[in-house]
């Protein structure tokens, strides 16, 4: 398909953040490829992806999604695995309140050593798993609220949410750019 001459076309860094197992990987895969794969082993080294969407103005936006095995743990590597991010992902387990722990102490690092117009997501994936459910919805918004952040529940498993957590963050990235 031709791109219009007018065509705004954006390109930003897009990082993941949240603890070990929480579905980070999961869901890139959701999102880029429309699968999910229950087998899938833990992300070896740092993995990029990147997908392109497009607005019905013809504006796209290309997010370069940097999905790593967890090296961003060690706080000395955090800095440069979020460096020149235009949006943070942070995500959390549903089932798991260590995960929000996590999430929280993530939030706060962004807000100190993050770019200060950097667009950022608070996630709660494994929506699916509702039985198991320990973190409340309400504490997820109340975390983003506080914080000026974007809050929405996933599954990477039956891909609930997953299309519209992502044309949230274009939708606020055209916005911050206009
Ligand atoms: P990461 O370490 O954050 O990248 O986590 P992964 O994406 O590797 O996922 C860790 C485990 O959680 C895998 O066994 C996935 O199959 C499982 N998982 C990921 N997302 C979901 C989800 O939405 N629902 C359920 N039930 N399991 C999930
Ligand atoms: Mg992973």
């Amino acid at each position: 398909n031709a791109v219009p001459a007018d065509a705004k076309n954006l390109r930003v860094k897009l990082v993941l953040l949240g603890d070990s197992g929480v579905g980070k990987s999961c869901i890139v895969l959701r999102f880029v490829r429309g699968q999910f794969d229950a087998t899938s082993k833990v992300t070896v080294g740092a993995s990029f992806l990147s997908q392109t969407i497009a607005l019905q103005d013809s504006t796209t936006v290309k997010f370069e999604i940097w999905d790593t095995a967890g090296q961003e743990r060690y706080s000395a590597l955090a800095p440069l695995y979020y460096r020149g991010a235009g949006v943070a992902v942070i995500v959390y387990d549903i089932t798991s309140p260590e995960s929000f722990k996590k999430a929280q102490y993530w939030v706060k690092e962004l807000q100190k050593h993050g770019s200060p117009d950097i667009v950022m997501a608070l996630v709660g994936n494994k929506a699916d798993l509702h039985e198991k459910r320990e973190v409340p919805t309400e504490d997820g918004i109340e975390l983003a609220e506080k914080n000026g952040m974007f809050f929405i529940e996933t599954s990477a498993k039956t891909a609930d949410n997953i299309n519209q957590l992502f044309e949230e963050l274009m939708s606020r990235l055209v916005d911050s750019v206009k």
